[in-house]
């Protein structure tokens, strides 16, 4: 492992954490992952060349349809978490895929707007009955301000370059109070994952932002928003991008299930500080005026 400063006068140029700006920033690259850097200030990773490819857009109706059944019990818990906090009102869900999760929100009485950066995937949510699809960017949300009581945004600002534009374009439609809801990867768990020789490369996604907790409360912050709470977020069940004939026996259901009550048990007691889970999760709420 390399611990190398990767500062203006040592061939990193400008570059800066795409978080908190800061330029302290260290090589964290070893064998088997890509090559990645870590910021010193916020504690960050990411990769040095971030990913372009959306990976979805390789994924027909029927394995898009078998993901969003494989975190459906995720959503539906959400669901009934975000209508504890809010009465039901407005929520758009950001990067919204082939809309299952926003289907799910109309199902329960949420007046839910949706889109997507990909016009293959706003297709696929039109189809599937998904409310009012546009195709758009989430540094540039096409809604006037403080329209939604929540929003969503189901694995998307991992994917970013920028997260915090698109961040600070949720908190602008959110109204004061407004509660956002986020998941992504938990980036120290996969980097961890890749390091163990014995893991198959294919247990731990490289997306564009490692995001730790702390590191997700930090860009939150950088945002705007208030009343940051972080967690671990449940796993799916089985292996949601593999066939039914790839699944396999009930083996890789029982790990995961067990990973996610000792990962969720783990959080507890450290009162949310220690999150081993491979997804975390973030409330936060727009400052009331
Ligand atoms: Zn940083």
């Amino acid at each position: 492992m390399t611990d190398r400063h990767l500062g203006s006068d040592q061939g990193g140029g400008s570059r800066t954490c795409p978080v908190c700006q800061g330029a302290d920033l260290f090589d964290l690259s070893v064998r088997r992952t890509p090559p990645l850097l870590r910021c010193r200030s916020c504690r960050l990773i990411f990769r040095r060349d971030p990913v372009h490819a959306v990976v979805d857009e390789r994924m027909n109706r029927e394995r898009l349809g078998r993901l969003g059944e494989a975190r459906h019990p995720i959503y539906t818990s959400t669901l009934e978490k975000l209508g504890v906090h809010r009465r039901l009102g407005t929520l758009l869900d950001i990067g919204c895929g082939n809309g299952y999760f926003a289907r799910l929100a109309h199902q329960s009485g949420w007046r839910v707007a949706a889109f997507d950066s990909s016009e293959y995937l706003c297709r696929q949510a039109r189809g599937f009955g998904t409310g009012m699809v546009v195709r758009a960017y989430a540094q540039s949300v096409p809604f006037s301000e403080r329209q939604f009581d929540v929003v969503t945004l189901w694995d998307v600002i991992d994917h970013l370059e920028h997260p915090i534009p698109a961040l600070t374009e949720a908190l602008r439609v959110l109204r004061p109070g407004g509660l956002l809801y986020l998941r992504v990867r938990n980036g120290p768990i996969h980097v961890g994952l890749r390091r163990l020789l014995l893991v198959p490369k294919a247990a731990s996604v490289m997306h564009t932002q490692m995001f730790s907790g702390s590191s997700l409360a930090t860009a939150l912050n950088v945002a705007g928003f208030t009343e940051i709470r972080t967690d671990v977020s449940s796993l799916t069940t089985g292996n949601p991008y593999a066939s039914p004939a790839q699944q396999g026996a009930g083996t890789l259901k029982a790990f995961k299930n067990l990973w996610s009550a000792g990962a969720k048990l783990t959080s507890r007691l450290t009162h949310r500080h220690l999150l081993l889970a491979p997804s975390i999760q973030a409330l936060a709420r727009r400052p009331l005026e």
